[in-house]
């Protein structure tokens, strides 16, 4: 199909909305609105000369039921893991959604675009997580890393395109 599936997951008040919000519309909100959840669409290249949508689906975390959590698992194209660097509890969370991302995906996880991402790098008084922290998760998972900042709009456009980058088997851009 033309559709390119992409899941935000995370634990509750990382940043997935906001890096979403960020990434889709420009805008940054600094009051928290939990989400049920919801698929935002843009329109993206595909193999230079052809056109496919790129569906972002911002979840409700890990308040996400099981089965609904496995749907999106097995639906999505790529996936953007998201913990915040003033929360090392937040990064410990994401190890059951890795976990069945390894078991849904199966083999072919090795070939399905991952990102890990370190939000909120611009509280830096408040951080927990250091960037090598990070760095270390992301080279035992075999994914990409970036540290992101969707208040100050710091590294959200490079988080989408390197996520497309690592897709190889369409030539996908913004
Ligand atoms: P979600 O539950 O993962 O969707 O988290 P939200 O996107 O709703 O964000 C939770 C809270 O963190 C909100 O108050 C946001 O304004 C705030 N927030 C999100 N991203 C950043 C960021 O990059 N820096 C800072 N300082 N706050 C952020
Ligand atoms: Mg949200």
């Amino acid at each position: 199909t033309s559709d390119y599936r992409v899941a935000v997951f995370g634990a509750g008040g990382v940043g997935k909305s906001s890096i979403t919000q960020r990434f889709v519309k420009g805008t940054f909100n600094d009051n928290y609105v939990p989400t049920i959840e919801d698929t935002y669409r843009q329109v993206i290249s595909c193999n230079q000369k052809n056109v496919c949508t790129l569906q972002i689906t911002d979840t409700t975390g890990s308040h996400q039921f099981p089965a609904m959590q496995r749907l999106s698992v097995s639906k999505g194209n790529a996936f953007i893991l998201i913990y915040s660097v003033t929360s090392k509890q937040s990064m410990a969370e994401l190890a059951p959604i890795i976990e069945m991302l390894k078991e849904v995906k199966g083999a072919a996880i090795s070939e399905v675009p991952i990102m890990l991402v370190g939000n909120k790098k611009d509280e830096d008084a408040k951080r927990e997580v250091s960037t090598g922290a990070g760095e270390k998760v992301a080279s035992q998972m075999g994914c990409g890393f970036i540290e992101t900042s969707a208040k100050n709009n710091e590294n959200i456009m490079e988080l989408f395109q390197q996520l497309l980058s690592r897709e190889k088997k369409r030539q996908l851009a913004l």
